[in-house]
């Protein structure tokens, strides 16, 4: 297989659209991909043919629509190497973390520790925060080094005894650094550590086999994924998942009610209370679907080839630091303009069509880290061009001499 870039913007109809009068750059996908036609034609075929709630059917949509559901859910197990029963349906990554840190927060004790890093997205820090806040879990921090990468040595030496759980993002969504999961699932291991990673970012860009990375969590989102918002994946070791409690209570998560007591599905569904995001889990499907019809590789040397390109093209820039230059980083661009805000710098950059995230990225911590308020961010996806790569690094020219 090979990767040809313009066959793929043609499935993308987003990409057709101009923003002030320019065509769209899109720069932006590490905050949420633009959608392929078949994501968008797969919910609307289910929503136009066959559609109903899921589970409860005894008449012909009802069964169709289980089908697919549960037919998604094998497509997503067989694309990260997991068993059926291990992959859970969640309304997004954020909610994923949520479901596992609430889950063994119930077995944590006051001085349990919980290792993360300093370039954990908030969604990895805030729920692991309320184990703290409310039962006096202690959170160590793993340091980030100066080029943006996990500083190892340092991260083996906060694993202890007391280390309960490990949480770590699998690829940085400012850095673009992307972290050594086996060798960290090993370490964790070895402590007695059960080591959860944040995937969102990761699997968009490589193939993910969570067997052998041997994690006991790993979490990703659809919408990063080429696919719609609204749901996220938890894959769960399926002895890890049995022995975590539910997170929300309500229809299709029990065994039986009665007035007196209740019992719990298994997992998967004991964790997809209520009615589930059933179009948005056909559009994931139809995602997975899309992207496995492509070479990821070349994908990925194609998002490289574009990063590459615009590195070369800003290297004489001494108005612009690059925050994050780790050894094998992915296409994410995380930037300052001297003299410059960040926002200015995304908004300016939007009168030329070029769409770029700016602010502290949900990662606060990691701002502090590099003693930053900000930054602008550009991220490559695989339907960007070495032609807006081009254009990017002029109009990032042209923006910064409005502060020159
Ligand atoms: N972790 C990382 C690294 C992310 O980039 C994001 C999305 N910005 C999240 C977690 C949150 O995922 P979601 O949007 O699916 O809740």
């Amino acid at each position: 297989m090979s990767f040809d870039v313009a066959a793929v913007r043609h499935d993308f109809p987003i990409l057709q659209r101009q923003v002030h009068g320019k065509p769209l750059v899109y720069l932006d996908s590490a905050a949420s991909a633009q959608k392929p036609r078949a994501v968008i034609e797969a919910m609307t075929r289910a929503m136009e043919h066959s559609y109903a709630n899921v589970h409860r059917g005894l008449h012909t949509l009802a069964n169709e629509t289980t089908d697919a559901y549960e037919a998604a859910r094998r497509k997503v197990a067989a694309f990260i190497g997991a068993e059926v029963g291990e992959v859970v349906f969640t309304k997004g990554g954020t909610e994923a973390i949520n479901l596992v840190a609430a889950g063994l927060g119930a077995t944590l004790q006051a001085g349990d520790e919980i290792v993360l890093s300093e370039m954990e997205h908030h969604a990895n820090i805030v729920p692991w925060h309320f184990l703290r806040e409310r039962q006096g879990v202690v959170l160590k921090w793993a340091r980030v080094t100066d080029d943006g990468a996990l500083d190892l040595e340092h991260f083996q030496s906060l694993l202890g005894p007391k280390t309960k759980v490990v949480a770590l993002s699998h690829m940085s969504n400012v850095l673009g650094t992307i972290n050594p999961a086996k060798a960290l699932a090993r370490m964790a291991h070895e402590a007695g550590a059960l080591v959860l990673f944040d995937g969102c970012q990761a699997i968009v860009h490589q193939a993910v086999d969570v067997k052998d990375i041997d994690a006991d969590f790993y979490v990703f989102s659809g919408h990063k994924l080429y696919g719609p918002t609204g749901i996220g994946i938890l894959y769960g070791k399926a002895d890890r998942l049995a022995a975590l409690p539910p997170y929300q209570g309500g229809g299709e998560m029990i065994g039986q009610v009665t007035q007196d007591l209740i019992t719990y599905a298994d997992p998967p569904h004991r964790f997809e209370a209520g009615t589930p995001p059933i179009l948005e889990v056909i559009g994931l499907s139809a995602a997975v679907d899309w992207l496995s019809g492509l070479d990821r590789i070349a994908i990925a040397e194609h998002e490289h080839r574009l990063y590459a390109r615009v590195r070369e093209g800003l290297s004489g820039a001494n108005w612009l630091k690059v925050i994050g230059d780790a050894d094998g980083k992915g296409a994410i661009l995380s930037f300052t303009v001297e003299g410059a805000h960040a926002h200015d710098v995304a908004q300016i950059l939007d009168r030329y069509g070029v769409a770029v995230r700016a602010g502290t990225h949900c990662a606060e911590p990691l701002m502090k880290r590099f003693g930053v308020t900000s930054s602008a961010r550009a991220s490559f996806a695989l339907y960007n061009t070495e032609e807006e790569a081009d254009f990017f690094v002029e109009a990032l020219t042209k923006t910064q001499a409005f502060f020159a």
